[in-house]
């Protein structure tokens, strides 16, 4: 079990918890640093509107204990503080405040509000030793600035606005947070558990248990995961498959041969033989056996080594013709003997690169069995044909060819139609198995067509050397 803050989904969960918490936090100064502009910026413009409208009241001349008053009153209504000051000379008229018309502008915004224009401000009095937010409108008659009308709101009503803002914010931030974790943690533990299944299923696979198989739910890389898993255990479980049965065919192959060897010579041994004719007819038997098994045991050490490459060729160039004629010759005999008629058709030309021991064991497996197969007075066809890069060998029977069903196996190791008869036959199903192989090492290629009681073909076509080297 793996330390549960090491797991990928913990630390899938923390990145992705700390990426939702590091935005949010960016989301939250971001919009406190609008809206405190956005603000801000309103409420100058109301401030210069609300100074405005007040200023509206003004009808020209010397500020007028009415309009102060009026002025007076508004202030008292409202939340921002108003007021006006009129001539630099008559600073009395500064009341409430005591204070000095030059101080509270500059220079520079009296000749701003000279020219009509309102004055915005942000930022810290001295006057009021407060922060503020501030508008001025002039009050002019003709090109004399009679006075001004000033509004501003202290800067820390903001700031609670603002307090009040960032509380309601983390509240819904808190929500917000609670939900996501909640989606995805469980979104996680959906996105993990198909690696959980892989990996127990592959633990089971480990301990020999194939038939495993994981559920595919996704398509996206988890799922093609899964689906790479099943497929492997399969192949895993195929093979197990394979080299069991191969083992058991094994077996199977040796065991009859040892039983006619232990029972003949169990049989001398128990002096039931009663003449030194059934002895040798008894011990020839045993010969007979353990030749066949020499040649099993050959045949397996041969498959062996072809599937542990890199398999060892000692390749030289073979005049194809004259290779299959010498062949052919341990043939005649047996040929004789069964009264078959062997057709020869071989192109001289073919020069192929091969193993020569290699390239006879191929040519002893197809001959064997177009002889072994067909009954005697049947014929042999053996041609062979050069084509512009390779060469093409059919050896066609008449024999009691291979039912439809068992063609495509044949090839197969121990694969045997008849497994009754071919005990006599000698036949243990490894022949085309090993041929096929060779041919295949070779860069050949072997097909075989065949109908049931009218005979074999088998074409075996390998690669040539090239024209000029042949003339
Ligand atoms: P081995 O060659 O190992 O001694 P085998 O001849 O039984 O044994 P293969 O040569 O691999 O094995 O052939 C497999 C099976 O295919 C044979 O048992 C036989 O049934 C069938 N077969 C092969 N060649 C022919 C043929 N020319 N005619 C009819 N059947 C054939
Ligand atoms: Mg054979």
């Amino acid at each position: 079990m793996i330390n549960k803050w090491r797991s990928l989904s913990f630390k899938l969960w923390l990145t992705i918890i700390t990426a939702i918490i590091l935005s949010v936090l960016f989301a939250y100064s971001l919009s406190q640093y609008y809206y405190k502009n956005l603000y801000v910026e309103k409420l100058k413009t109301d401030l210069v509107n609300e100074a405005s409208l007040l200023g509206e009241d003004y009808t020209g001349g010397e500020i007028s204990e009415d309009f102060k008053q009026k002025v007076e009153w508004f202030n008292s209504k409202n939340d921002s503080e108003v007021f006006v000051v009129s001539n630099p000379r008559e600073l009395s008229a500064c009341l409430p405040f005591e204070i000095n018309y030059d101080t509270l502008i500059s220079e520079e915004e009296r000749q701003m509000l000279l020219d009509g224009k309102a004055v915005e401000k942000e930022g810290y009095e001295k006057r009021f030793e407060k922060n503020i937010v501030a508008a001025i409108i002039p009050l002019i008659d003709g090109n004399r600035l009679e006075g001004i009308i000033y509004t501003y709101i202290p800067v820390d009503s903001i700031t609670v606005l603002l307090k009040e803002f960032a509380a309601k914010w983390m509240a819904a931030v808190l929500l917000f947070l609670i939900v996501a974790i909640f989606f995805t943690t469980k979104w996680l533990k959906k996105l993990i558990s198909p690696i959980k299944d892989i990996e127990t299923a592959a633990h089971r696979v480990s301990e020999g248990n194939y038939d495993i198989q994981v559920q595919v739910r996704s398509h996206d890389e988890i799922g093609k995961l899964a689906k790479a898993f099943n497929d492997m255990a399969n192949s895993i479980h195929l093979e197990e498959e394979r080299k069991k049965e191969f083992l058991e065919n094994v077996a199977h192959e040796l065991r009859t041969p040892l039983s006619y060897v232990r029972g003949y010579t169990q049989a001398i041994l128990d002096g039931v033989v009663k003449n030194d004719e059934e002895e040798r007819k008894y011990l020839q038997l045993i010969s007979r056996e353990a030749l066949r098994l020499q040649r099993l045991v050959g045949d397996l050490m041969d498959l062996s080594k072809m599937d542990s490459d890199p398999f060892m060729l000692f390749k030289t160039p073979i005049a194809f013709a004259q290779f299959i004629e010498d062949v052919l010759v341990i043939y005649e005999p047996i040929i004789k003997e069964k009264q078959l008629d062997l057709k020869i058709n071989l192109d001289p030309d073919p020069i192929i690169i091969g193993d020569e021991g290699r390239m006879e064991q191929i040519l002893h497996n197809i001959f064997d069995n177009a002889i072994q197969y067909t009954e005697p007075g049947g014929s042999i066809n053996i041609t062979l044909i050069q084509h512009k890069e390779n060469c093409e060998l059919v050896v066609t029977d008449t024999g009691n060819g291979i039912p439809e069903a068992d063609l495509p196996y044949v090839m197969n190791r121990f694969y045997r139609v008849n497994k009754a008869r071919s005990r006599f036959d000698g036949g243990s199903g490894l022949g085309l198995s090993i041929v096929k192989k060779l041919v295949e090492l070779q860069n050949g290629n072997i097909e075989i067509e065949s109908k049931e009681k009218i005979g074999t073909k088998v074409r075996v076509v390998l690669p040539i050397i090239g024209e000029e080297l042949n003339s």
